[in-house]
């Protein structure tokens, strides 16, 4: 595979994905890149709406297409926001209203732990293939730092004392959720 495509709109996840993709010479392009529309992710689970947003794209251009669905899940709130992290940044998209959001969500509670997923879906002409990480930590406010994306400024991952947006691109990825699954699928690649 010499070209792949990444099923997402989100700036934030293109540049991690791409910084460990194109060192190994895959050509990695986005979503963008094709003026493609966003799919409805009207999925129940990151699985469903992970292969919801690899299709649109594989179905539209026939080129290797991975697609990430990702999201942060809250103890204290049964795992909430989750699948609908996207929705809490409201119509503008803005971190700091579902920063905000998850501050006031929380604001009772003493269990400040949370954990960050990330499924991965590989279409390639077959059936999917999947690929998942998880990150597990705890939320701390106000927010701190302006690297990264989304809730990075409100995430302190185990075992840190900064939160993700206080970290590089390349220290977050060594340990995020999304450098876990985008590790098990280059395994995939190297056994494929
Ligand atoms: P989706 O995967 O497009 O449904 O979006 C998930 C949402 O979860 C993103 O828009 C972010 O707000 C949040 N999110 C996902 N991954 C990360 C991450 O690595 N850091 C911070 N926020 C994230």
């Amino acid at each position: 595979m010499k070209k792949l495509i990444l099923a997402t709109h989100n700036g934030g996840k293109v540049q991690e994905l791409q910084l460990l993709l194109k060192p190994i010479g895959i050509e990695v392009l986005s979503s963008k890149d094709f003026n493609l529309i966003e799919p409805i992710e009207d999925g129940e689970t990151f699985e469903a709406n992970a292969l919801i947003k690899a299709k649109s794209v594989f179905e539209a251009t026939g080129i290797s297409t991975l697609a990430d669905d990702s999201g942060l899940m809250v103890s204290c709130l049964d795992g909430r926001p989750g699948v609908y992290s996207a929705n809490w940044l409201g119509p503008q998209k803005d971190p700091l209203v579902a920063m905000a959001r998850l501050q006031k969500e929380v604001a009772d509670s003493q269990n400040l732990t949370a954990k960050f997923v990330t499924v991965l879906a590989f279409l390639n002409g077959g059936a999917p293939d999947f690929f998942k990480g998880e990150c597990v930590g705890t939320l701390t406010f106000p927010p701190r730092g302006d690297q990264g994306f989304g809730f990075d400024p409100v995430f302190i991952p185990e075992g840190e004392t900064r939160t993700f947006a206080q970290m590089t691109k390349l220290e977050k990825m060594a340990i995020s959720h999304r450098g876990k699954a985008l590790h098990a699928f280059l395994e995939f690649l190297k056994n494929g």
